[in-house]
């Protein structure tokens, strides 16, 4: 068997992992280059408690387990670190504190650290363009072939006997996507310098933004922008800057004088009905793997498992 693979983010390089682990064939197509959709640009927040509800994802734990394989195989082939595994911590509302003491108590990875900050110990702050760049590279060890191309939608590429798209905002120009209630939601964060006279962030912090310490410590990441319906991918700081300041005001309160010094953006896909990641069948031998939201990080191992278990019948 041959598979084509379209799309090089984190669905599919997960998915040409695991095929090449089986031994299959696997081309990989990107029409930009490796990581150059949302999976290049994401913060990389891995934890199982995303979102205001503070509810545990779905499946949260076997996904977390295959996440951190992964990152585990790509750190093996990167050049340099690809995640930070101390944990996250998480601002909670006071309203959300009594959930957080029983998930402490239900699943083991929370910690009280503060009133209303709990340390989520499972949770992980990937690199995320390292990240791809290291599973890319343990992927074409495996025998992986790589092909920059844009590939028409929906279509079986003519020796690919199976072929799967996982072009994250892609999808939308494919016009059956509206029976599966996709929208788009594109997302800006903004890299700042990190005032000297502020506590040095060993950590991720999170609440309804989070501020993520990039490697070395001196500067972090200051996101993200939830905002509906836009297709366009470009960043503009403008848009950005308002929500962001308010997001940082609330998680730190002394970070007064935020300098930044770049803004970046990209496009989730996200599904009205459900946030595991959807596979569908789109042709004969044609699937997608879609709406991955912005759960990325922690869904895209499992959701490239439960795809290949499915070719396999
Ligand atoms: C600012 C921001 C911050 C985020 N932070 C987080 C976070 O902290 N944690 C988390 O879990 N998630 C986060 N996300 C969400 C996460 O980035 C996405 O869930 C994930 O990247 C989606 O991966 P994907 O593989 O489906 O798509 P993508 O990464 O978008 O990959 C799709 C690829 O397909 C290619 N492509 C598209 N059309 C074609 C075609 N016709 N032919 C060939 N190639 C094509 C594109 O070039 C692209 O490389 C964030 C997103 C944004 C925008």
């Amino acid at each position: 068997v041959k598979v084509a693979v379209v799309g090089a983010g984190f669905a599919g390089l997960a998915v040409c992992l695991r095929l090449l682990d089986l031994g299959i064939e696997v081309d990989l197509y990107d029409q930009k280059g490796v990581g150059a959709g949302a999976s290049g640009v994401a913060s990389g927040l891995l934890h199982p408690y995303i979102g205001e509800s503070g509810k545990r994802s779905q499946r949260a734990s076997e996904a977390l387990e295959e996440a951190r394989r992964l990152l585990v195989i790509a750190g093996e082939h990167g050049q340099e670190e690809v995640a930070n595994f101390q944990g996250i911590v998480r601002q909670t509302p006071k309203e959300l504190v009594p959930l957080f003491l029983e998930h402490a108590k239900l699943y083991g990875d929370v910690e009280r650290v503060g009133e209303e900050l709990f340390l989520i110990t499972s949770g992980v702050s990937v690199y995320a363009s390292l990240y791809v760049q290291g599973l890319y590279r343990a992927c074409l060890v495996k025998g992986l072939r790589f092909h920059i191309q844009h590939v028409p939608l929906m279509q079986n590429l003519p020796d690919a006997d199976v072929t799967v798209f996982t072009i994250g905002a892609g999808i939308l120009l494919f016009p059956i996507c509206q029976e599966w209630r996709l929208h788009a939601v594109k997302g800006q964060a903004v890299i700042c310098s990190w005032p000297e006279e502020l506590p040095v962030l060993s950590k991720s912090l999170v609440g309804k933004g989070h501020i993520t310490p990039m490697k070395g410590g001196k500067k972090v990441c200051l996101g993200s922008t939830y905002e509906r319906g836009i297709l366009d991918a470009r960043s503009c700081l403008e848009a950005a800057l308002p929500d962001l300041t308010a997001k940082a005001r609330v998680l730190m309160p002394g970070w007064t004088n935020i300098t930044v010094e770049e803004c970046f953006a990209g496009v989730r896909v996200s599904c009205a009905r459900q946030y595991v990641p959807l596979i569908q069948k789109v042709g004969d031998k044609v699937f997608a793997i879609t709406a991955l939201g912005s759960r990325g990080l922690l869904y895209h191992g499992i959701i490239a498992k439960d795809f290949v278990d499915q070719l396999r019948g």
